[in-house]
C-alpha cells in the first residue's frame, strides 16, 4: 500500500479483508480497527473502488471493442465495396471500349489473338483476385458477428 496506517496497523490486512482472505479473528481485528481509523477506512474504500473498476473494465472490455469496431468495420467494408464496384464498372467500361477499339483497329486474326489473348489473361487474373477477395470479406463479416 502506498500509505502507512498512522496507528501502525498492517495495511496489507485491509486488502486481505477486502478479498475475504483473513481468518475470522484477523477479520474481526480489521473490523475493529476500521471503526477507529479513518485512514484505513479510506484505504478500504479506495481499494474497493479500484477492485470494482478493474472488475467492470475486465467485463466491459470485449463489449467496448465490439461496439467500437462494428461501425468502423461497417464503414470500411462499405467503402471497400464501393471501391470495388467503381473499379469493376470502370474496368468494364474501359476494357469494353478498348476491346471494341482494338477489334476495329486490329487487322488479321493473328493480331486479334495477341490482343485478346493478353486481355483475357489479364481479365482472368483480375477475376481470380476478385474471387479471392469475396470469400475473405464474407469470413471477415462472420468473424465480426461472432465476436
Ligand atoms: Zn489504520
Amino acid at each position: 500500500m502506498r500509505e502507512r496506517c498512522p496507528s501502525g496497523f498492517d495495511v496489507t490486512l485491509v486488502s486481505g479483508y477486502l478479498d475475504h482472505e483473513l481468518t475470522q479473528a484477523r477479520e474481526q481485528q480489521v473490523r475493529v480497527h476500521l471503526e477507529d481509523c479513518a485512514h484505513c477506512r479510506a484505504l478500504l474504500e479506495e481499494l474497493t473502488s479500484i477492485r470494482e473498476a478493474t472488475m467492470s473494465t475486465r467485463f466491459r472490455e470485449p463489449l467496448d471493442s465490439q461496439w467500437d469496431e462494428r461501425p468502423r468495420g461497417g464503414v470500411s467494408l462499405g467503402a471497400r465495396g464501393l471501391g470495388w464496384l467503381l473499379v469493376i464498372v470502370w474496368l468494364i467500361v474501359v476494357s469494353g471500349f478498348g476491346l471494341w477499339h482494338a477489334w476495329v483497329e486490329s487487322e488479321g486474326l493473328f493480331e486479334r489473338l495477341i490482343i485478346f489473348g493478353g486481355l483475357s489473361g489479364a481479365a482472368l487474373l483480375f477475376l481470380s483476385v476478385l474471387l479471392d477477395r469475396i470469400p475473405s470479406a464474407r469470413s471477415d463479416r462472420y468473424r465480426g458477428v461472432q465476436k
